[in-house]
Parts: structure tokens; sequence; C-alpha cells
């Protein structure tokens, strides 16, 4: 399929980048051609670095660089990451450094030098020119937008450039040459976080702008979508996609043959000091970053945990080929002979590697037993919509998630921690427990009820610190009351009906509306309104729409003229995010969109390359049996079998939130990627299938209700279809008795 596009591509990309480092520190060909080796080494393989740094720049910095609140709290977390990392990796190299006498005479200036740009092990400077690159673009965006950060880390790439490949043309250029003799003082190279990293860090920043982070979505569809209102143009979008695709290519190859001049011509003239840096090598990477981004792929953590590994383990595979080809008198063919010894050590590596890997997967799985029915959560899946949502709404919009109804039947604890983890400052829950709960699990920040609460349990609000919804202005008296007998303030935002007709003080009333500024006992955070006709974009639902927002901003307005301070403004939910991102306030109310699914099964599938669903829904087969024709299945024999037929009960009902109606065949669960309907009336606590078509089912064995098996999925939207409602009831009405884990 030409439209869908993920990762997957650049996931591949991360183990080839990998290679090619060993390549660059092993010259496989320096044996048989120094201008192979040279062109292998110092031209091809010099793509792998600028590609994890624009990597970084796509998946780390618009969390980093987005939104004003908790940016620079994201930074640190980023910073103390990476930070550890390189810790490890400096521990691990130590004894060998030692061994190879790179301590000897070490200064203080010297260790700083090492640690901060250099790196203290020879491929370890990465990780301190991802530190400085990511500070200092951090740094920039505080200041610049995202032409004047480019054009900043473009200047600071050329001053870079002539410390490097170009070094020997400003070499004897008085005032230059002694810049750079100083500044060769402070670090060894220029290929560093100051000059080679950020323009790369920026150019995957760009390029999350343009796919929306998850890396699926282009410019003209942005376009696309933002014109039409996700209006079913997937032909269109494929058909550019493709030609896009082509161009890119040969813009690639283009850029590639006139890197590999620019590089001979540079050593022919003897110019170069390093070769890290060439002016073609911007255009080469941002060819190369489309292609991949283009590449139809699944995306495959397998390799990206194996790229790393390889990254980081690859120079003990050097000592240990070059120790081990003395001991057993190989060095002819494991060391000297220079592509046997790049072999040697590749193969070492990547076992290695693959041996750390499986280590870690089967560790993190050790942890995950899961008892008869539970959901998983899938974090990657929650990040990626937050940072889609996000880069939808202007600067300044920020999200408030609705964690209501426990996070939509997902667990509200688990999701408002991931949330909060990233960056989110402000949650809306339906009523007070709610709101109690997630302050319990540790939730900070503004969490807004956006119901009514009872009068009794207004000792609720301040005792944690909860944000009330003035439902209409006489509530807003009874709330002013109790906090005035108490000498307290309590926190609301007021809302405002403009045409739904459920809560709210309705919008023509701006006397109204304005008292409640006046009272001394609430503090008035925020105004908002609710659109109800968001999801659908014909003309009678987008004049209403558009009428909803006319009126609230007239309100705005006249509060305004009375001389009133508004305070932070909000309109939009899930639906309007994607419908009407232009009509964006301070805060995006999202919901359903969060969880990766939409309200209808069509708006789910029209916007699945943006949205990842983070919810599956899997139990256990607890019983098989065979059963003859005429026996019959389950309450009220609704199934009677008319051959023989193998069966599966599993222990996963009505009261967990399995729709009844699903009955009879209507619905099915996946086992082992294949479908098994369900046979007769599902039961409270358990339902059976027909596992007939289906080898090797066990007691024990998952199956899944909501999510992927194999090539199968299921999303809740489809149950949602058969079951005749919306995905949001679905979710929401998943069992409290579900176990909730993230994976
Ligand atoms: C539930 C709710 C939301 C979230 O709605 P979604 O459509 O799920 O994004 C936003 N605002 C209000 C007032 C709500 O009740």
């Amino acid at each position: 399929m030409g439209t869908r596009r993920s990762c997957g591509g650049l996931d591949i990309f991360r183990m080839a980048a990998a290679l090619l480092v060993i390549a660059i520190h092993t010259s496989p060909l320096s044996s048989f051609s120094p201008e192979a080796d040279f062109f292998l080494t110092r031209i091809l393989a010099r793509v792998a670095v600028p590609f994890f740094f624009m990597v970084t720049g796509q998946f780390a910095l618009p969390d980093m660089i987005s939104r004003g609140k908790g940016s620079g709290w994201r930074l640190w977390r980023y910073l103390k990451k990476t930070g550890t990392l390189y810790g490890i990796a400096v521990c691990l190299y130590i004894p060998i450094g030692i061994y190879a006498g790179r301590y000897k005479d070490m200064t203080v200036a010297g260790l700083f030098k090492m640690v901060v740009f250099d790196g203290t092990f020879y491929h370890l400077w990465y990780f301190p020119a991802c530190l400085t690159g990511v500070a200092l673009v951090y740094l920039m965006s505080r200041c610049m937008g995202i032409k004047g950060m480019s054009i900043a880390a473009g200047i600071l790439y050329v001053i870079g450039l002539f410390g490097d490949s170009y070094y020997g043309v400003v070499e004897r250029i008085p005032g230059i040459g002694g810049f750079y003799e100083g500044l060769f003082q402070i670090c060894s190279y220029t290929r560093n976080g100051i000059f080679l990293a950020p323009i790369f860090l920026i150019l995957g920043l760009r390029m999350a702008g343009e796919t929306g982070a998850g890396g699926q979505m282009r410019p003209e569809r942005r376009a696309a979508y933002e014109a039409g209102g996700a209006s079913g143009t997937d032909k269109k979008r494929g058909g550019r996609g493709i030609s896009s695709q082509s161009f890119d290519g040969l813009l690639l190859a283009f850029s590639f043959l006139a890197m590999t001049a620019e590089a001979f011509t540079l050593r022919r003239f003897e110019l170069q000091r390093h070769d890290s840096m060439y002016l073609a090598l911007i255009p080469v990477m941002i060819c190369l970053y489309r292609v991949l981004l283009a590449w139809n792929r699944r995306p495959a953590r397998v390799l990206r945990l194996l790229g790393a590994w390889i990254y980081i383990l690859h120079p003990a595979m050097i000592v240990v080929v070059r120790g081990a080809a003395r001991i057993v008198h190989l060095s002819g063919p494991l060391v000297e002979n220079s592509l046997g010894h790049y072999l040697a050590v590749t193969v070492l590596s990547v076992a290695a590697a693959l041996g750390v890997c499986l280590l870690q997967i089967r560790l993190g799985r050790r942890t995950f037993h899961c008892g008869r029915a539970w959901v998983e959560l899938d974090g990657e899946a929650l990040s990626r919509n937050v940072d889609f949502l996000r880069l939808r709404l202007p600067v300044g919009c920020e999200l408030m998630p609705a964690v209501k109804a426990d996070a939509y039947g997902h667990g509200a604890a688990l999701i408002a921690g991931m949330l909060q983890r990233k960056g989110v400052r402000a949650f809306c829950v339906a009523c007070a427990a709610e709101g109690v709960f997630l302050r319990e699990q540790g939730i900070e920040g503004e969490i807004l009820i956006l119901g009514y609460t009872c009068p009794w349990e207004f000792e609720l609000l301040s005792r944690y610190r909860l944000t009330q919804t003035v439902v209409d202005a006489d509530y807003g008296q009874e709330l002013e009351a109790w906090a005035g007998e108490r000498g307290e303030r309590l926190h609301v935002h007021i809302g405002v009906d403009t045409g739904m007709h459920r809560i709210g003080e309705p919008w023509e009333n701006t006397e109204r509306i304005r008292g409640l500024f006046e009272k001394e006992h609430l503090a008035v955070d925020g105004l908002f309104s609710h659109l109800c006709a968001d999801d659908v974009c014909g003309a009678r639902e987008r004049e209403f729409t558009l009428g909803q927002a006319r009126s609230f901003g007239l309100l705005v307005e006249r509060l305004k003229e009375q001389g009133v301070f508004v305070p932070r403004t909000h309109l939009l939910s899930s639906y309007s995010v994607l419908n009407y991102p232009e009509l964006a306030g301070d805060y995006a109310r999202v919901g359903i969109a969060l969880y990766g699914v939409l309200s209808t099964r069509q708006d789910t599938r029209r916007w699945k390359e943006c949205l990842k669903p983070v919810l599956s829904l899997k139990a256990r087969v607890a019983a098989v049996k065979d059963i003859e024709p005429g026996e019959s299945v389950g309450y009220g024999l609704a199934f009677t079998a008319r051959r023989r037929m193998r069966i599966a009960a599993l222990s996963i009902g009505y009261a967990d939130g399995l729709p009844r109606c699903l009955s009879g065949g209507v619905g099915s669960a996946l086992i082992e990627g294949k479908r098994a309907p369900f046979l007769g009336r599902i039961c409270m606590d358990q339902t059976m299938v027909d596992i007939s078509h289906i080898p090797g089912v066990c007691p024990g064995c998952e199956a899944v209700l909501i999510g992927v098996s194999g090539k199968e999925e299921i999303t809740a939207a489809d149950l949602a279809r058969q079951a005749g409602t919306i995905t949001n009831e679905i979710l929401s009405r998943l069992g409290a008795r579900l176990e909730r884990k993230a994976v």
C-alpha cells in the first residue's frame, strides 16, 4: 500500500548505520585500495552519525522544545538519561582506555576536553555531542523560531566545516587560522555537539514537523488534511507520495555523487584536517532521511535495540578480536587483512548485541505476568499520539487530556503517569472522586472537574487542589458561599453554554458571567465551552460549530470591554483538534484521539496513519474441548454444533466490558493470528470460541479481543460498530477487574 508510512525504514537503517560506524573504526578496504577505503569510511560511512542525530531530532526534540510549560524539565530528563548512558559507556571502556594508555599524563584541562568534547574512547564523542547539541538547540528554541534556528545551526556548521575538511583553506589566513588554533585547544575537532550536531538535530526536528513525529505525514498531506478536514484524500496522497519518493531518490543519488566529488577534490589538494563534514552532506542527509521515511516497513524495536548495542559494544569487540587473534596465531587473516578484521569484528559485535538484546527482551518479559484477562497499554503509541496532537495545535495551546472514566477504560493512574512524563501538566476528569484518585497516585498540575460536584463534596476540591467547573452562575454562587464561610479560595473554570444545552451558563448572559469574576473566593483560572457537532463536516454542522466559536469569542470580547481579565480559554476536544485546529485557545481537552482511535470505525481508519491505538484487551484460554455434532454450547443452548468442533473457553465476559450483543458469531477473538468466532452467548465472566481451524491452542494461551495478533487486528472501533455504538462507550465500559499493564 503506497499510502501507509511508518518508521520501519529508519529502524532498518539504524542497523546499517551501526555497521558503517564499525567500518569507520576498522577500515575494511585499507589492505586493498586506499581510495576505496577512503570512499567507504570517509564518505559513505559519514552519513551514519548525522543520521543518528536526525533520529534524535525527530523523536526526542519536539517534546522538549514544542510547548512552553514543562519543556525545561523534559530537556533535563533527556540530558539525565543520555548522560547516564554516557557514564555507563565511559565506565565500560575505562579499562580498555587505561590499557591503551589514553589517560597517561592527563591534566584537568585535558580531562575537561575529553569528557565534554572528544569522548573518553574513540567512538564515545557521540554522547557528549548529543548532550551539548540538544542543550544548544533547546537554548536556540527559547529565543528564535525554527527558521532562525536553522540559520544559526547552518552558520555553526560552516564554522565547523573550516575546522574539518576545509581546514587547509583557512589555516594560513592570519586571524582565522589563529581562531581555529585556539579552538583546537578546547576541542580536538569541530565534529562535536556545537558545530556538527545542531544542524542535523534541527533537520530531524523539521522532519517531525512534516511527519507528525510518528513519521507519517508529509507537508502536502498535512495541507490536504487541514484543507479537507481529512476527507477521503487517501488516493491523492498515495499518488503524490510515490512520485515525491522517486524524486527524493534521484536527488539522493545526485547529492551523494556531489559529496564524493567534493571529498576526493579536498583530498587531492590535501585540505582536510579531518573528514566528518562536507557541504554536500546536508542535502545527502535530507534526501536519505526522506527516502527512509517513505520506505514502507513496520517499526522494529529489535533492530533499534540491536543497532544501539552494536554501536556501544563494537570497540570492545575490536579489542577482543585483536587479543584472540594473537592467542590463536591468526593475526594474519583476522587483523592484518583489513576485510577479515572488519568481518570478524562485525560478526562478533552483532552476536554480542543480539545476546544482550535477547537478554533484555527476556528480562522484560519475565516481569510481565498477567492473569485471566487484562488491558495492555502501548506507551510508545500514546507518546506518538501526544506528539501528533501537539504538532497539530498552534504554539501556546497545551494539551489538557481527558482522563475521565478511568482514562476511557485504559487505567487513569497509568495513563496520567505516562502523560506526566511526557510533560503534560493539566488533566480533566468527570468528577471529584476521579480527581482525588489522580492526586493519590501522585499526579501534579491542574486537574479540572468537567462535571457537577455536590456541595457536601466541596471539601475535596480544596483538600486535593482540584479545579471545579462552574456549571452555571447559580452554582458559582454556591461555591462562593461555601468558600466564603471557610475563608478559602476555590479554583474554577467557568463553563459556557454556546448551543449544546448541557451544562454551562448561556453565553448571552454576559452580566451573570462577569459577576463570577468578581467573587472574592473564586479564583477563575479558565473559561470554556464544548463543541457538540465538531465530528461531522457537513454544511449544517460546520455552520453550527463556527457559530458556537463565534458566540464564545463574542463573550470573551464583551468581558474584555468591561475590564475583565480573561483567563485561559478552551473549546477543543478530539474531533475539533482534527477538524478545527484554528479554533484553539490555551488548552485542548483531548480524549478519544489521544487513545489512538476515534468514535467511529470510518474515522478511526481515516486517521490511522496519525493516531495509533494504545489499548489491547487480552484474555487467557481457560479450557479446550472437542464437541460432537448435535451438542450445544453455553446458556440457552443458543449454539448447536453441526460438525465435530474444537472449542475453547476464554476467561473474559460481559462483566469485563465485552458487549453481550456480540454473542453468536457477531464478534470474535484472535488466537495465534487467526479469528476465533464467539459461540453461543457471552457469559458474565467467560466466552466460548470456535478454534477448530487453529491447531495447538491450549489452556493458558493468549486470546486478543482488541489488538493485533499476527497479521490480524481487531480495533475498539470494530467492536463498537458490531455493537452498534461508538468506540468511546466500548472503552469506557471496560471492567474494573481487568488488570492494566503498560508494555
Ligand atoms: C469528555 C470531554 C472531552 C473529551 O472529549 P473527546 O471527544 O474524547 O476528546 C472534552 N470536553 C468535555 C467537556 C468532555 O466532557
